[in-house]
């Protein structure tokens, strides 16, 4: 299978091997690695156990380990300020970690709930996955450490049940109440693919993403406005008492023939909910059906689509990702849309290849006069899932 990993990646003498040796002064027994995401189309469907369409970014969180023969925990981490965060594993408790060490503790946390009894060891976490974007460096640290975990113990799980430890780390150990697509993406994703998961069954299909002449503009806005946790919640809640009002498990299993009768049922403030989450599963079934007849311009009037039911009836978006896709579609991007939670984070514009850079250019002008900062900008390929590197 080609791996978007270059020979430098798989080199025993990795960079992260380096670090590792300098903060704890031995040699790691392997480094692992976790990558980023973004998603095509199927936003906040994954916790209505909806469809999704996520892809792997090259961008990645490494992980160096070697265990210990005690139950000390001892994490490094490049991106963090200050010294090494000492933990001792029998302590590990949810409420008893603040700060960024708290995700990789959930991850040994969760393990051992499951009852694989890990002991101690010492991390050293490297990310070019940009913290905070809607690109998931969350679930890529998790996954991260799990597989690590997971080789370095020969605890046998598959690839959907390190991705689900992944989830109940984040849910019940850091207190983010997340779906579990990040996770799924980061351990299941593969190079030139799009992953089709179903989050009723975790049933999932590799789409060949075969973009032609077409690419995949990512711009990172850099802004995180602070409503998203809060707002999160209650947007679930609302879903949770839709499906309950409309006597159906899940909004899933609200048929798009049955959507406007379903609406009439509703109070008015749960209308829009509804609305986006029949809408947008019925949009990623659509794209993986032009993907599969080899029709990715089609893709862009979904992007466009979503990002407006985003805006307009789940109101997630903000005035920066606003700002993105509409500057990127009319600098000609065949489509746009904000992808990952929302209130802030990154936009995806699908762009012919040869109008990448003026797009990238409009975007940045806009930015500037708007008096924004200046966003972050790559064009994604599709990559590979949790892999170990060394
Ligand atoms: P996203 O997953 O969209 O990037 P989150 O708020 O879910 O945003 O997760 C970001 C948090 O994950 C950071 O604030 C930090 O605590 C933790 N994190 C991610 N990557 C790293 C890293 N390389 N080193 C330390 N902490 C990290
Ligand atoms: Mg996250």
């Amino acid at each position: 299978m080609a791996e978007h990993t270059s020979p430098h990646e798989r080199h025993p003498e990795h960079p992260v091997t380096h670090h590792f040796q300098s903060v704890f002064g031995t040699e790691p027994e392997g480094v692992w690695a976790a990558p980023g995401r973004i998603n095509l189309i199927g936003e906040h469907t994954d916790y209505n156990d909806g469809f999704v369409l996520p892809l792997a970014i090259p961008q990645h969180t490494s992980v160096a380990v070697r265990r210990r023969s005690d139950d000390l925990l001892r994490l490094h981490s490049r991106q963090a300020d200050g010294p090494t965060v000492e933990l001792r594993v029998a302590d590990l408790a949810p409420g008893s970690v603040t700060g960024w060490a708290k995700y990789l503790a959930a991850v040994v946390w969760a393990l051992r709930e499951d009852g694989h009894l890990i002991g101690g060891a010492d991390l050293h976490i490297d990310s070019d996955v940009p913290a905070g974007a809607g690109l998931s460096s969350s679930a890529a640290l998790e996954c991260a450490v799990a597989t690590a975990y997971n080789d370095l113990n020969g605890l046998g799980l598959s690839r959907t049940e390190l991705a689900l430890v992944a989830q109940r780390a984040e849910n019940e150990f850091v207190g983010v109440p997340c779906g579990v697509m990040d996770q799924m993406a980061s351990m299941c994703c593969t190079a030139d693919a799009a992953l089709f998961l179903d989050t009723r069954d975790l049933g999932s299909r590799q789409v060949p993403l075969a973009l032609d002449g077409l690419r995949l503009l990512v711009i990172d806005t850099r802004v995180k406005h602070d409503l998203a946790d809060g707002a999160y919640a209650k947007l679930r809640a609302g879903c949770e008492r839709a499906a309950e009002a409309l006597g159906v498990l899940t909004l899933r299993d609200l048929p798009s023939s049955g959507l406007a009768e379903a609406l009439d049922r509703l109070p008015a403030e749960l209308r829009p909910l509804v609305r986006h989450v029949v809408t947008e599963n019925a949009r990623v079934e659509q794209a993986v059906a032009l993907l599969s007849a080899g029709d990715p311009a089609g893709l862009g009037p979904i992007l466009t689509a979503g990002h407006a039911s985003l805006r307009d009836d789940y109101r997630v978006s903000c005035p920066e990702t606003d700002l993105a896709a509409a500057t990127a579609e009319a600098a000609g991007a065949l489509g746009a849309r904000m992808t990952g939670g929302g209130f802030g984070g990154s936009v995806i514009a699908l762009v012919s290849e040869v109008m990448v850079g003026s797009v990238r250019e409009a975007v940045l002008s806009a930015f500037a006069r708007a008096g924004h900062r200046t966003p972050r900008t790559f064009v994604a390929t599709a990559s590979a899932g949790a892999r170990r590197l060394a």
